[in-house]
């Protein structure tokens, strides 16, 4: 049974009573018990956020996949889970382009994630150039061979899977529907041919690019879109709220 779930990533916004009140507003709102609301906030809240939020889980954008060690300004994955952290994201095109998170770094950090019993929501998704040359379903399903397809299948139960095509991050232009849809159709049924229908019938796979409240609604209606990873729309917590019931 795949579940549905709405992920907000805050990225390197709000400062503390912003983030706080964010939560606050957020607790506020009714949401259908079907609904697996998580925020990404930066690392600094998260301890205090997970005690404020009532129904919003809170997880974390990054972690370093070593247990403890010499790494300068780096969290362990062993860290988050001391605080109870349930949630990562992997694989987040700005860690990829800006920090360069490598496919062979993403695994690394899968499989740290997973040894611990954290939930990865993994993201891919192609650039502009590649769609444009038609080849984005072969280089999506080339980055989920590389970092996440070695997992076994009770593993990979552990991961939901969000393609957010990079031209639509923060760009204001969404995927159409259709291009969502194709693209998830494709993802599902890779993970069909290598593990197993059944498998591939209890992944979740999100879509994320300037997904908002006008037009959550009808990405959420495509068969295989499951909900959303949302960037600049969950820093409202209305257009939060909106996105969350656009099932
Ligand atoms: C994201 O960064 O994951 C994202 C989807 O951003 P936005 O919604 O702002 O395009």
């Amino acid at each position: 049974m795949r579940k549905k779930i709405v992920a907000g990533n805050w990225k390197m916004n709000l400062l503390h009573k912003e983030a706080l009140q964010l939560v606050s507003s957020l607790n506020e709102q009714e949401i259908s018990s079907d609904v697996i609301r998580i925020v990404f906030p930066p690392f600094i809240y998260i301890s205090e956020l997970r005690k404020q939020s009532q129904n919003v889980f809170v997880g974390a954008q990054n972690f370093y996949p070593k247990e403890s060690g010499a790494y300068t300004g780096e969290v362990s994955i062993n860290q988050l889970k001391d605080l109870g952290v349930e949630y990562v994201l992997v694989g987040h095109s700005e860690r990829r382009m800006y920090f360069n998170e490598s496919d062979e770094f993403l695994k690394e950090k899968v499989d740290a994630a997973i040894r611990l019993g954290i939930h990865v929501i993994f993201c891919c998704g192609e650039s502009l150039e590649i769609r444009d040359a038609n080849t984005h379903e072969s280089f999506v399903i080339n980055q989920l061979n590389s970092s996440l397809f070695h997992l076994s299948s009770e593993e990979l139960k552990n991961i939901t899977i969000a393609y957010e095509p990079i031209w639509a991050i923060g760009t204001g232009r969404t995927a159409s529907s259709q291009q969502a849809e194709e693209m998830h159709a494709c993802i599902r049924k890779s993970i069909e041919d290598k593990y197993s229908q059944e498998v591939a019938d209890s992944i979740s796979i999100l879509y994320g690019g300037s997904c908002n409240a006008s037009n959550a609604n009808e990405m959420f209606a495509c068969p295989n879109v499951d909900g959303g990873l949302i960037g600049g729309a969950s820093l409202k917590a209305q257009d939060f709220y909106a996105i969350s019931t656009a099932y």
